[in-house]
């Protein structure tokens, strides 16, 4: 049985102060939940304050980072190296979200690279897929998603893939938008992706994997979304800011 994840993707929002108070606030508000993992992805320079944080009090939160870069070490100002995060006790990294992509202009051969960096060092990535609102509209959101998943996994092995990854289908017309897939469009694309990890890796491996769907996830819609069968669990951006939402969303099934 996969244990559903609800991370929270603070984006760049929150100094470290106001992180530290975010997560204990919320650590207060998931007390006795079970069942289900509960993970947050503050910014780098919040990171350290929020693992004392969780640290202090036994939080059963689970630390995530935005992002990596695919190197141990050496001349690339600005970046930071999967040890780091991994010395800092973070067990999830996103990678090949949206913003990245389209804001920053990765292209999946580094997405690719930072998936296998983060695997290596012994964390999750969390690797973001998803079509704009133009190739849904023009019947590409499935090849593009395909795609996406291929320039990324090449390299990995069946083991690879059934323990040390997580996936979340985000359309990116869904993020940040207010404007939600239905949890029949949700569950469509992530069948598609279970489908596509059972051809390449069997079906034993593709049932272990999580996919979570992340645009938009509110208290209101998290329980439709994950009652589907091959959504398990939440990418949370807007709404993991607010620790009641974020709280009420990780317990989405009452
Ligand atoms: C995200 O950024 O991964 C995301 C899903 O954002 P939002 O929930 O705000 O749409």
């Amino acid at each position: 049985m996969r244990t559903p994840l609800v991370a929270g993707n603070w984006k760049m929002h929150k100094d470290h102060r106001e992180a530290v108070e975010l997560v204990r606030e919320l650590d207060g508000l998931l007390a006795g939940l079970e069942g289900v993992e509960v993970a947050v992805c503050p910014p780098f320079t919040a990171l350290s304050d929020v693992a004392r944080a969780l640290e202090d009090s036994g939080s059963p939160i689970l630390l995530g980072a935005q992002d990596v870069y695919p190197a141990p070490e050496g001349a690339f100002t600005g970046e930071i190296s999967p040890r780091m995060l991994r010395a800092l006790g973070v067990r999830y990294v996103i990678v090949g979200h949206s913003e990245r992509r389209e804001i920053i202009g990765e292209k999946d051969e580094l997405v690719a690279a930072k998936a296998r960096a983060v695997l290596e060092e012994g964390m999750v990535p969390i690797l973001c897929v998803g079509e704009t609102l133009e190739e849904r509209e023009e019947g590409k959101a499935v090849s593009k998603v395909r795609h996406q998943l291929e320039a990324a996994l090449s390299a990995w092995t069946g083991d690879e893939v059934s323990t040390g990854l997580v996936i979340a289908y985000e359309p990116i017309w869904a993020i940040g938008t207010g404007r939600t897939a239905t949890p029949e469009d949700a569950q469509e694309m992530n069948s598609f992706i279970r489908g596509w990890l059972a051809e390449r890796y069997g079906q034993e491996v593709a049932s272990e994997v999580r996919i979570l769907y992340g645009g938009s996830v509110k208290p209101d819609n998290a329980g439709e979304l994950m009652a589907m069968p091959d959504i398990d669990g939440a990418l949370v951006g807007g709404a993991s800011l607010k620790a009641g939402d974020f709280a009420a969303i990780a317990r989405f099934r009452g």
